[in-house]
């Protein structure tokens, strides 16, 4: 029988028959691909606790006719920080739908894998950092951060330093937004696409920052929480766009944020 072993990471887990689970993964080896776990759901079943979302696992995966399944799992990291922080795994299931949305299957994606695991491991380490005083602020934005990675990686890198249309450097003022083009229009442009909206000057700078190589998590500490909405609402409206289809998680998530 056929087989292979890769590091993974569980994106999605739903029931599957009897004691089996149906699970979205992405792999090192493959890139996103479907695979069947059979009889996890059973009491002291080895793998279950392994294939739960939010960790690095190494699995086996044996070829099947109609579908692949899960041989054979180990432990890589478990993140129990971020396992033990409700808001943290309401932002966790948020980030993993997105990168549902933004990732293809069956196609290994050797930088989609590192940003999955960094944003994990970049989660893990500010809780641990600011064990009394986290907020899910600054982790959405961090993985906000990890998502504008994620559409770049797949070509899709939205723009916020020249306007779509004129292609000119955008002044300090309001400019707008282009959910359509993943990207920013000023406002002579204004007039080309209807159901643009404006941004103003301090979001579209974050946006810009979140938007580079390195994250500069603290930068973005205690950030007005307007600025943090219009920022918010940005990103996700690009998921969206790129996804065509809603965000079932935005609103479980916006919960932890009007409390
Ligand atoms: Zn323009």
């Amino acid at each position: 029988m056929a087989t292979y072993r890769s590091e993974a990471i569980v994106l999605k887990r739903r029931d599957g028959r009897e004691y089996d689970r149906l699970l979205t993964i992405f792999t090192k080896e493959k890139g996103k691909v479907d695979l069947i776990a059979k009889g996890v759901k059973r009491i002291g079943s080895k793998m279950a606790g392994h294939l739960e979302p939010f960790g690095v696992v190494d699995i086996m995966v044996a070829r099947g006719k109609i579908q692949d399944r899960i041989a054979g799992t180990k432990l890589v990291e478990n993140f129990p920080y971020l396992k033990s922080n409700i808001e943290s795994i309401a932002l966790l299931v948020y980030f993993n739908e997105a990168v549902d949305r933004i990732i293809h299957g069956n196609q290994p994606d050797l930088k989609v894998f590192q940003i999955l695991a960094e944003t994990y491991y970049s989660i893990e380490q500010y809780l641990k950092r600011n064990s009394s005083n986290a907020n899910i602020q600054d982790q959405i934005l961090i993985a906000l951060s990890y998502i504008l990675k994620l559409c770049s990686s797949q070509g899709l890198a939205p723009s916020f330093n020249t306007c779509f249309y004129c292609k000119k450097n955008l002044k300090e003022e309001k400019n707008f937004i282009s959910e359509r083009h993943l990207g920013t229009v000023c406002p002579l442009c204004r007039s080309k696409e209807e159901s643009l909206y404006s941004v103003s000057s301090t979001a579209l700078k974050v946006l810009r920052l979140m938007n580079q190589k390195t994250l500069a998590t603290i930068k973005l500490k205690n950030l007005n929480p307007r600025i943090f909405n219009e920022v918010r609402r940005i990103v996700n409206a690009f998921i969206l766009t790129i996804g065509e289809r809603e965000m079932y998680s935005y609103s479980f998530l916006s919960v932890f944020l009007s409390k």
